[in-house]
Parts: C-alpha cells; sequence; structure tokens
C-alpha cells in the first residue's frame, strides 16, 4: 500500500510550502518513494532535493528521518519547517543529553513529520533503540555522496547508515540525494546504502541560458582580459573568483584602478566587511564582486551575468556550482574561465599538502587524496576539449548530452582540433619506460633528445625513446620526419591531456612524476586517437 498518495502530496506541497506543482525531477522521487521505492536523485545544489523528502514526510502516516552531516545547518533547516508549519526536529551534538531524550521521546508520541539526525547518532545504541519503536516513513540520505570514498567529502560516519538502515523492524523506503555523484559513486551509494533496485535520477544539471567558455591566458594577461568584461557593461554584475585570498586582494586592487565598480570577499575579511560588501553587491551598489569560494553559498542573486574563473578550480562539482550562480533568473549569461599551466600545478600542490581530514586513516586520505586528483583531471579535461563544453559537463555529470548546444565556447568559436596522436604515443612509450620515476621536465627532455645535465646525470640518453620526438625523429603525419623538435611546452601540454583522459596519472610535490594512469593501455589500442 502507498504510503501516500500524489493528490495528498500536491496538497501538502501547495499548502504547506506554498509552490503549485512539483519539479519534474521531484515529481517522479517523491511519487517512487510514497509507492515504498528505494530512490537515488542526483541534482544540482538549488534543483529542490528537500522537498522530496520533507513532502512525503508530512503526507505519509510517521516520520522522515533524515539523516544529514550539516550539523550547523539543522537548527536552520528545521526553523524553516516550523515557519511552514512544519512538525520538525533534529538530533545532534549540539543538544544537551537531556534535550535529545525529550527529542526522542516526543518522536515516539508522533509529534514529528521531519527529524533531521547526524550520522554519528546512528551508532548509538540508545538512538537505535529509539529508532526500533519510531515510526519511521522514510528514510532520507542527504548528501549521499559522503558514504563513497571516491566521492570528494568521504566521511567514515556515513559508512554506518547502511547497517541502521538495515536493522530497522520494518525497512521504510530510502531516499538517497546528493549533487555530485559519479557512475562510481552512484554504484557506491547504492551497495554501501544497501538500496533496492532504486529508482536513479539525474536531472536539472543543463542551464541553457549559460553560455561556457574557456581561455587559456598568461597569468599576467588575465586581469586585463577581466577588466574589458566588467568594463563593457559596467551596470552589469558579475563574479570573479579566484583561488587564493591573495589573488582576490590583487585582482581586486586592479580591477578597482581600472575603474570597475568591484568589491572584495575572503574568510580573512572582518565579518562586518565581508557583510558590508556582501550587502553592496547585492544591492548592485558594486555590481562586481572579486571572492574567493568562501562567496556564494546561500547567496540568491538573480541578475548575475557572467562568473569569471581567474584560476582553475579543482574539480568539475567546484567550477559547475560556482559558475552556476550566473544567470539564476534565467537571463543569458556568461560562464568564462581563464586558465595557465601554472594553475594546474597549484592544483596539484594542494592536493598532496593537504593533511586532510583527521577523521581519516592514512590509507582513507591515500584514496581521498586519488580522488581528488582524478576530480582535478577532469577539470583539466574540461580546459582542453574540444567538443562541446556544455556536453562535457552533462555527461560529467551523469546527464546524457548529444551534439553541440551552438552556446558554447567551443561551439562558436571553431576552434580547431590539433592532432596530437603521435606526440601521444611517443609519451606513452616514454613514461612507460622511464617506469614513472621522473617528472614532466624530464619527460619532455628526453623525447626531445635534449641530453641536458640531468639527463646524462640519470643515464636516460641512452634510453629507446630518447630523441623520439626530435628534428628528423618519424613521428609527422604518416611516420613522416618532423621538421622539428616538437616543442617541450607541448610536450608537457599533451602530458596534461593524457592525465585528464586518465591515461596517465600525474603528481606535484618535491618529486614529481609522471605514472602510467588506469586507462594506460586504451592508448595502445590501433584506434587510439588524440586531439586538443
Ligand atoms: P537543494 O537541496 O537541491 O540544494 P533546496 O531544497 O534547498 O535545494 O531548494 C532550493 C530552492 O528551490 C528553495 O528555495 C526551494 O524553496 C525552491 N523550490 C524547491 N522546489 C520547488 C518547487 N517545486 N517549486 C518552486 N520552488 C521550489
Ligand atoms: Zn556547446
Amino acid at each position: 500500500m502507498a504510503l501516500a498518495t500524489m493528490d495528498e502530496a500536491r496538497h501538502v506541497l501547495a499548502e504547506r510550502f506554498g509552490y503549485a506543482s512539483f519539479r519534474p525531477g521531484q515529481e517522479a522521487l517523491v511519487e517512487a518513494v510514497l509507492e515504498g521505492r528505494d530512490v537515488l536523485g542526483v541534482m544540482p545544489t538549488g534543483a529542490g532535493k528537500s522537498l522530496c523528502y520533507q513532502v512525503p514526510g508530512v503526507a505519509a502516516h510517521g516520520m522522515a528521518l533524515v539523516v544529514s552531516p550539516l550539523v550547523s545547518l539543522m537548527g536552520d533547516q528545521v526553523r524553516s519547517l516550523l515557519d511552514a508549519g512544519v512538525r520538525g526536529a533534529y538530533l545532534n551534538s549540539t543538544l544537551t543529553p537531556g534535550q535529545q531524550g525529550t527529542v526522542m521521546r516526543r518522536a515516539l508520541e508522533g509529534a514529528y513529520d521531519v527529524m533531521y539526525v547526524a550520522p554519528e547518532r546512528l551508532a548509538d545504541p540508545r538512538f537505535t533503540d529509539f529508532a526500533a519503536q519510531a515510526d519511521i516513513a522514510l528514510v532520507a540520505v542527504d548528501e549521499a555522496h559522503c558514504v563513497s570514498q571516491w566521492g570528494q567529502d568521504f566521511r567514515p560516519s556515513y559508512l554506518a547508515v547502511g547497517d541502521f538502515i538495515a536493522t530497522l523492524p520494518a525497512r521504510p523506503p530510502v531516499c538517497a540525494l546528493t549533487a555530485t555523484a559519479t557512475g562510481r559513486v552512484r554504484a557506491d551509494i547504492t551497495r554501501l546504502l544497501g538500496l533496492r533496485d532504486p529508482l536513479v535520477l539525474v536531472t536539472g544539471f543543463d542551464r541553457p541560458n549559460l553560455g561556457f567558455a574557456v581561455e587559456r591566458l598568461e597569468p599576467k594577461r588575465k586581469i586585463a582580459r577581466i577588466a574589458a568584461r566588467a568594463l563593457a557593461s559596467p551596470a552589469e554584475s558579475g563574479i570573479v573568483y579566484c583561488s587564493t585570498r591573495k589573488d582576490v586582494e590583487r585582482v581586486h586592487e586592479a580591477l578597482v584602478a581600472a575603474g570597475v565598480p568591484a568589491t572584495r570577499y575572503h574568510a580573512g575579511l572582518a565579518k562586518e566587511e565581508r557583510a558590508a560588501n556582501q550587502r553592496a553587491f547585492i544591492d548592485d551598489d558594486a555590481p562586481v564582486m572579486v571572492a574567493t569560494n568562501a562567496f556564494g553559498m546561500g547567496i540568491d542573486k538573480s541578475n548575475v551575468r557572467y562568473v569569471i574563473h581567474h584560476n582553475l578550480p579543482g574539480s568539475m562539482e567546484a567550477y559547475y556550482q560556482e559558475a552556476g550562480r550566473a544567470g539564476r533568473d534565467g537571463e543569458p549569461s556568461e560562464c568564462l574561465l581563464l586558465w595557465s599551466d601554472g594553475d594546474i600545478s597549484t592544483c596539484r600542490f594542494f592536493i598532496e599538502q593537504e593533511s586532510g581530514n583527521e577523521e581519516l586513516t592514512p590509507e582513507e586520505a591515500d584514496a581521498v587524496r586519488a580522488t581528488r586528483r582524478r576530480m582535478l583531471e577532469t577539470m583539466v579535461g574540461y580546459c582542453y576539449t574540444v567538443d562541446c563544453l556544455r556536453g562535457y559537463i552533462l555527461r560529467y555529470f551523469g546527464e546524457p548530452a548529444e551534439g553541440g548546444c551552438g552556446n558554447c565556447g567551443n561551439c562558436t568559436g571553431g576552434v580547431e582540433a590539433v592532432d596530437v596522436t603521435a606526440e601521444a604515443r611517443a609519451v606513452m612509450r616514454c613514461v612507460h619506460e622511464l617506469r614513472g620515476r621522473f617528472g614532466k621536465g624530464i619527460v619532455a627532455d628526453v623525447l626531445r633528445g635534449h641530453a641536458s645535465d640531468r639527463v646524462e646525470e640519470l643515464g636516460l640518453s641512452a634510453c629507446g625513446c630518447f630523441g623520439d620526438l626530435a628534428e628528423g625523429a618519424p613521428a609527422g603525419p604518416a611516420g613522416t620526419p618532423l621538421p622539428a623538435a616538437v616543442p617541450a611546452a607541448r610536450i608537457r601540454e599533451v602530458v596534461e591531456l593524457l592525465a585528464a583522459g586518465g591515461y596517465l596519472v600525474v603528481t606535484e610535490g618535491t618529486y614529481p612524476t609522471v605514472q602510467l594512469g588506469p586507462r594506460f593501455r586504451e592508448a595502445a589500442e590501433p584506434g587510439f586517437s588524440l586531439a586538443m
């Protein structure tokens, strides 16, 4: 028997939440949950994931138990539920044991429709005893990607969620939700939460009014590029994201000097100044905001006409979330990513340096680093791709995309694809022969037949691939001799491109290395080709 009918759900949606209709993804998820089916919903931030469990929680007999890692937000979430007349509560370490006891007692009396809990709570016998007696209509798992080591925010405490669900006496439907889930993460969510034949729904990632573009620029030319865009329509609102506070200061100062009405935001500013600058931006007194990624959470400014990234973000997730702050009103808006080679090294350096989350064992921390490396490579792939940028984004998030969008830099700019298959094969052979022990510089020197001191010292001028991309080597079209050695910069680019495709892995740090990646064998197959 259904937990409630869709008519009842629509009634709750209108009466309590004040919305005329479900968004398409919500409708399908709510319907499945009400029929008792497990679901996995992948939707971007702002798509409206919360309603997918709040509405069933209200409509059904019994409550929605929501597992959420965002302890600091639970209070706000519950307060807005209460404002809407929905009976909500939360249970986490900010409550005293006495308060927790009261909440559980009231829950057993049927006082709540929606109850939030932190994952740590699920292993507490006091809580499991309570849950065994409570009337739980459904379990919602928010930020479900936290259960996977292959996701960006792995939390060991999430591993307890699956066991908890399995031990509930009447196994209720489970509604797992996330904004970020690659195929591997989705498989992990299904397996580790013990979802049964879930309805998997990926929706809402496409933003047709956003025009994407990527430009590779020398660092010193980036600010002029940003100033030119801002001054082309000075009244328009835009956000410029920088990766460090120092860059925010530098870029902001230069933009103001160029006459751009800009303000700034980063965690190093005093609270009052942050608030004042944010206000100035929202009110269009300072239409351009230069900020670190600390800016934007919970800011709902609809008329942002462009988002420019001054540096390369660490993942497609981060990029799309930040870029997606443009054009909330549906009007045409631009998302421009500026990048330089140095950005990639900086990101890699951060990944290796990161001491990480203290909850993690060394093995888990290694897995997280490996994940971050892969996420960065996908981001680099976006910079290099000659295909439709929107298609690249949508496919990354698991939404089907075919053909060009006609509204991105690659669809409209007529980028000339350069075939670099021969260079790529040479690089792969070289990395294989050098057994992943050296960095990009050595790989380039060896391939170009450049007997530098370092190359001689390591005895590498004797290796088989030495000079494979030197002048006269048979690596030109159809095996013709190269008229000149392939430039070192091009070889480095090909290395990056191969890393983006998973054929190589590049590490940065005290001993930078280029190693074979998980897909290295595919690069040796006859059909392999690479363009940039
Ligand atoms: P998410 O959890 O996916 O980031 P939220 O649940 O916070 O998104 O919802 C984002 C915004 O969309 C909220 O302001 C919410 O009120 C609004 N919203 C959600 N569903 C609907 C709907 N069916 N109709 C109109 N607005 C909606
Ligand atoms: Zn396109």
